[in-house]
């Protein structure tokens, strides 16, 4: 016989269970937040690995309520403290903020409500924990948990460093008593175990959540001409959709904006350069309005819980995978159907390992970078499935075909490539001989299919035995096969000049003792919907639901203009999707549909049953 439940655990249970179903709405825990909850509301310390979208704020809004005293959650994200406050109180949760975007005034008043017990949420920004103050504030007053949001900010070689997140580590000592839960999307072992020994969370039990996103397509194609590969993914695939187009630099992000903008496509540049009012402008921009595509650094997106982003587009290759999927997972976090799509090429690569070797710092972290980009590209040239290639990265299992990327939708062959692999071995052999030059690959290829450029010329490389032996391949082809010598680590660039070497694996192919198996690209990328309707139409509604979908939308519109927030924060889409095919006609069937919490309930629901009657 099972022994009877302990009435404590019972107790939070269902009071975690109320909270849901009451203030958000939700009939049901996703895939770990019980646990997680129960766990927090005990007074336990947790480390919490989610991808992106999977429910991570739930997890310490939810002990936030139930627990007394209010609940503290650390967050870097400033710009974006106003609009997740909003967000809460449209739930009826009281919700306030400290940050240095306030005047003395508003922040008193928060303060007072803190004090006064009137607060269930606080967020603050790391850099208020230094201000003694601020620990005296919370001294003063009652602190229900410490929640550490964007936890891998503590890692200190990661790519959102923030040195404001070392000195969380202090929380235990100052409040023993109070539990701590850090959440993260990143979820690599190394950055995991850093997480937890720099901010003292030795002792926390962790929650692994899988870290599928199976509703966003991972497309990866050669660079060829960026601006045509990218305005045709727009225009064919998400025509009117709003996405997060990523870059290298903050003058491309500038370049790319404006191509799109000329080209029909509203789009606007985001990076760390832009004068702070801009910035925030085409943030706000982004969050507001429908179909907005902003071109960006990753300087932007930490935080941006759009739930309606289409796609998200990588222009230059991402430094590491774990950057890339952090990235790519800002897609779809309500779970409809979106698209990763990369295209990168040979310059990438190029560029990308001179940066490494001429960075900062010893040479130990010169070859982690090393490493992140191998693995990288090691995930760009896979023939094999790249979503079971992603999450055996986050050391997950996952089933060998996915049937939602482009290898597993169009799968490239495999060739062997091992003489033309040699050819451009021994050409870059040759050219060692004048070390004191950049011989790139451009040269490279030049030279193999005999093209007398001015550097060939110069230099007398037609007479090398090298010129004009690779009639075999055209030029993208060519570009292809050094492409992936550097990707398998069989060339490398040289640092100071920037010209392609061997390495010493390449004495092996150059000698005929290792056989090069290479990618070879379907002639066209996987075609990426099935069908043009799916496509329009992320909110797959019947075509007579269509009208009564859009008055709702045309409702949620002008009250979230009305009061300064974005239209997701009254009703997502989904929500509206439901109350479209149910069309409940009273405010208890409104209320059982899935996101409408009390508080929106009483605040819309009459609203919302007038536009079903008018409809
Ligand atoms: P994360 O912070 O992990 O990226 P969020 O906490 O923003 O994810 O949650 C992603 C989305 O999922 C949000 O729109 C949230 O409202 C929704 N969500 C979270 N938990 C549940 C649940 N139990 N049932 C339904 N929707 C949920
Ligand atoms: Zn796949």
């Amino acid at each position: 016989m099972a022994p009877p439940t302990p009435t404590g655990t019972e107790t939070t249970e269902t009071e975690a269970l109320r909270a849901l179903r009451r203030v958000f709405g939700y009939e049901t825990f996703r895939d770990g937040q019980q646990e997680i909850i129960e766990h927090v509301v005990a007074g336990g310390d947790a480390l919490v690995l989610m991808p992106t979208g999977g429910g991570k704020s739930l997890c310490y809004q939810i002990p936030s309520l139930v627990r007394p005293g209010t609940g503290v959650v650390v967050s870097p994200l400033i710009a974006l403290m106003q609009d997740q406050v909003d967000a809460l109180r449209a739930l009826g949760v009281r919700a306030g903020f400290l940050n240095s975007t306030q005047d003395l005034d508003e922040r008193r008043l928060v303060e007072a409500e803190f004090l006064a017990g009137e607060l269930d949420l606080l967020y603050l920004a790391p850099e208020r924990l230094r201000v003694a103050a601020t620990v005296d504030l919370l001294d003063r007053g009652k602190v229900a948990l410490f929640a550490i949001d964007e936890a891998h900010c503590v890692a200190q070689w990661g790519h959102d460093f923030r040195p404001d997140y070392l000195t969380l580590s202090g929380l235990h000592e100052r409040w023993p008593d109070v539990p701590r839960i850090a959440l993260t999307a990143t979820a690599t072992e190394a950055t995991r175990e850093e997480i937890a020994t720099r901010l003292n969370l030795g002792g926390a039990r962790r929650f692994v959540a899988s870290f599928d996103r199976p509703n966003i397509q991972y497309r990866i194609e050669p660079k060829t001409d960026a601006k045509r590969q990218l305005l045709r993914f727009l225009r064919e695939e998400h025509a009117g959709d709003a996405g997060i187009v990523y870059c290298l630099s903050r003058s491309s992000t500038e370049k790319y904006a404006a191509f799109l903008t000329e080209n029909g496509v509203e789009a606007v540049p985001y990076h760390a350069g832009l004068d702070p009012q801009a910035r925030a402008a085409h943030q706000s921009r982004f969050l507001r309005e429908d179909g907005l595509v902003v071109v960006a650094t990753i300087a932007f997106g930490m935080g941006i819980d759009k739930p309606d982003v289409r796609f998200v587009a990588h222009l230059d290759l991402p430094k590491s995978v774990e950057g890339y999927y952090q990235e790519t997972g800002r897609a779809g976090r309500d779970g409809l159907p979106s698209t990763a799509w990369l295209a990168y090429g040979l310059n990438d690569v190029v560029n990308l390992r001179k940066m490494i070797d001429s960075s900062e710092g010893d040479a130990e972290h010169r070859r982690r970078l090393g490493r992140h980009l191998d693995a990288m590209l090691a995930l760009c040239e896979t023939v094999e499935c790249r979503r079971s290639q992603l999450l055996n990265y986050f050391g997950q299992s996952a089933a060998e075909r996915c049937g939602n990327c482009d290898t597993c939708l169009n799968p490239p062959e495999t060739w062997d490539g091992t003489v033309p692999a040699q050819k451009v071995l021994s050409t870059i052999v040759r050219l060692d001989r004048e070390r004191r030059q950049k011989f790139g690959a451009g040269h490279i290829v030049d030279i193999l299919l005999g093209k007398k450029n001015a550097k060939v010329v110069q230099f007398d490389h037609e007479s090398l035995s090298v010129f004009g032996i690779g009639s075999e391949l055209r030029e993208a082809e060519w570009r292809a096969v050094v492409r992936q010598l550097l990707a398998q680590g069989l060339a490398t660039v040289e640092s100071t000049y920037g010209s392609l070497v061997l390495t010493p694996a390449s004495a092996e192919v150059l000698r005929g003792d290792r056989k090069v198996m290479l990618r070879r690209q379907p002639e066209r990328a996987a075609p990426a919907r099935s069908s043009a309707k799916e496509r329009r139409a992320p909110v797959e509604l019947p075509a007579e639901l269509a009208p009564v979908f859009e008055l709702l939308r045309a409702w949620r519109g002008a009250t979230a203009k009305e009061q300064g927030v974005p239209a997701y924060v009254i009703f997502h889409d989904a929500t509206l999707r439901e109350i479209a095919t149910v069309r409940p006609s009273s405010l208890a069937e409104l209320g059982a549909i899935s996101g409408i919490g009390e508080n929106k309930l009483a605040k819309y629901g009459e609203q919302v049953l007038a536009v079903l009657a008018d409809a």
